[in-house]
């Protein structure tokens, strides 16, 4: 039943052949190629949040390599096809590694710069043909059958959109999924739970150009001719159009935003001129116009707007039994796991951390309280390694953290979680927390997009299901995270912390929003993992939950430690009462 639209979406795309005439099945052969296209571009821009307006040149990659080689050196097709992907990877990596690194609205200039850049040298080269382009490119031949008409073609182009949909589908549902969809709730999240972020852009970009080339690849063999209008950086602005109109984030968008686009482009060149007695491009300027109107109504794109039209989708998924992952040794009790000294931070001129040195050791909670402002954060960011400190030496198990990046520190043994809240607010609690457990998994993007990772994957689900379970958020496991409360949202980040199996917990206010019960339940978890040999660094402002839990209390005020020791000790220091009163005798 839940199938039924898809199974009726491929039967028609089956006869469609058969029935239509001539026009329109190259029509939707034109659809397909740019469905595969917009594909990549949904998980490059909708999903992964890259913007590129360069997808063309790829498109023109793969179609240049195949019709030059073809026609001048005699390879068949299906050789060029693996030659033209080679290349594409070859100029992707390398435009990838240059431009990725480059944040905000400079990665969507640079894929310009590049997408032009290309197109000129498609123009200008005269081996490729100049302006005139090549011609007489052979026919692909499938098992001895020539696909010589549109008719023929039509079956290997639908084919190809609908293995690029599964495997890409496929592929968001996995642990690699999991950190691609998490570069949208920021780097900082990512890397703390060890997704190195950089190379899963660097993949999504590869896997985005491979298939624009695919893509030109069978354009010219469809087309049986290239020139290099068709790879020009108005064409590439049109593909993301696609992606963004269909349904940024939908990988099924991207056949909408092809199929309506190149429908409305067709309709406009048609009867335009007619209506207005005149001709001109007078379809460009109508389309413009139309685009802005469409992202204006539906800003996440038509998908979501169809979605609604069909059966309702839960986020519920099977949960199979699974093997439990396995586990770092625990600490011995006491073992000092976190050493900071005379930790230093500065923000230019400001010094959020002065001097700062803590200590914490398996099986103890250790509190570090202090006014607003008083650099506790800061603080947690150093030690975390998302932000380096200025000065100063950090100790994690023995070994200092100089030099690291937050993803290693993870590895490690340590998580934690944010005083905002950094969840993926679409995506269920259970697949938010599977993040957490990125590191305890070791399948690639190949494997799922095959599905080779299943066996793996249920371990991994399973674990996120025993941590949200532990964490008392069991039934709102299927919940979009961002429907919770936030206080539970805070409890979520816990589980998410929880599932990378850490012997070190760093928690940046986690009682806050939380009912009295809630804390209550709270503190006896904590409870719990710390007679389980767990070190907890803790952020809070609730005294009663700090004093009732913490074994120690590190006091800071205006980025230096004013007090630290055993909380009865510390609640009765001048200098702490100054701090939080303003000066009570
Ligand atoms: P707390 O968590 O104790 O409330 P924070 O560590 O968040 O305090 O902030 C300490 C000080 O550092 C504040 O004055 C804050 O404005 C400043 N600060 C924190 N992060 C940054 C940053 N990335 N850039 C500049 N200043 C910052
Ligand atoms: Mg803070």
């Amino acid at each position: 039943m839940r199938h039924l639209p898809l199974a009726i979406f491929i039967a028609l795309l089956g006869v469609g052949p058969l029935l239509l005439p001539e026009f329109h099945v190259t029509l939707l052969n034109y659809i397909g190629l740019y469905a595969i296209v917009a594909v990549g571009l949904v998980l490059l821009t909708g999903v992964g949040g890259l913007t590129s307006f360069g997808q063309a040149a790829f498109v023109g990659l793969g179609a240049y390599t195949t019709a030059w080689l073809t026609t001048t050196h005699g390879f068949s097709p299906w050789t060029t096809l693996l030659i033209g992907l080679a290349v594409t990877a070859a100029v992707a990596l390398f435009l990838g590694f240059i431009t990725l690194r480059m944040g905000g609205h400079y990665l969507p200039l640079g894929t310009i710069a590049w997408g032009i850049s290309l197109y000129f040298l498609f123009g200008n080269v005269e081996f490729l043909g100049g302006h005139t382009g090549i011609t007489g490119i052979p026919a692909v031949s499938l098992f001895g059958w020539e696909l010589k008409s549109g008719r023929e073609f039509y079956y290997l182009i639908w084919l190809v959109v609908l293995l690029a949909i599964v495997s890409i589908r496929n592929l968001l549902d996995s642990r690699q999924g999991r950190a691609i969809r998490a570069l949208k709730g920021g780097a900082v999240m990512a890397e703390a739970m060890g997704v190195n972020t950089p190379r899963t852009k660097i993949v999504i970009f590869l896997i985005a150009a491979l298939l624009a080339s695919i893509s030109g690849w069978l354009y010219a063999h469809l087309q049986r001719f290239v020139n290099p209008t068709p790879f020009s950086i108005t064409q590439g602005i049109e593909y993301l159009f696609m992606a963004v109109v269909g349904g940024v984030g939908h990988v099924w968008g991207a056949v909408l935003g092809a199929g309506l686009i190149t429908i409305l482009k067709q309709w406009l060149q048609d009867w335009l001129p007619q209506i207005l007695g005149q001709s001109g491009n007078f379809e460009i300027i109508v389309f413009g116009i139309a685009m802005v109107l469409i992202l204006q109504k539906a800003r996440d794109g038509l998908w979501p707007v169809i979605l609604r039209l069909l059966p309702e989708r839960s986020l519920q998924r099977a949960m199979p039994q699974a093997a439990a992952l396995p586990k770092r040794p625990a600490s011995e009790a006491g073992r000092v796991l976190l050493e900071a000294s005379e930790v230093t931070k500065r923000f230019g001129g400001l010094v959020a951390n002065n001097n700062m040195s803590l200590s914490v050791k398996a099986g103890e909670v250790m509190a570090l309280i202090g006014p607003n402002g008083a650099g506790k954060s800061t603080m947690f960011n150093c030690i975390s390694a998302v932000n380096p400190a200025s000065e100063g030496k950090i100790a994690f198990l023995g070994t200092s953290t100089a030099g690291l990046v937050s993803r290693d520190v993870a590895r490690r043994g340590m998580s934690r979680s944010f005083q905002h809240v950094r969840l993926l607010g679409q995506m269920s609690v259970l697949e938010n927390v599977a993040i957490g457990a990125h590191l305890r998994g070791s399948k690639g993007v190949l494997a799922a997009a095959l599905r080779l990772d299943r066996a793996e994957e249920n371990r991994l689900l399973a674990e996120a299901a025993r941590q949200i379970e532990r964490v008392g958020l069991k039934e709102h496991m299927f919940d979009a995270a961002g429907s919770l409360a936030l206080g539970q949202q805070r409890i979520v980040e816990i589980a998410r912390a929880l599932a990378s199996d850490p012997c070190l917990l760093l928690l940046d206010e986690p009682a806050a929003g939380l009912r009295y019960k809630e804390k209550q339940a709270l503190a006896e978890l904590l409870k719990k993992l710390r007679s389980e040999g767990m070190g907890i660094l803790l952020v809070e402002h609730d005294m009663d939950f700090v004093m009732g839990l913490a074994d120690r209390v590190v006091v800071m005020e205006f980025g230096e430690k004013i007090a630290e020791g055993v909380p009865e000790d510390v609640q009765r220091d001048p200098k702490v009462l100054e701090a939080y009163l303003g000066g009570v005798e």
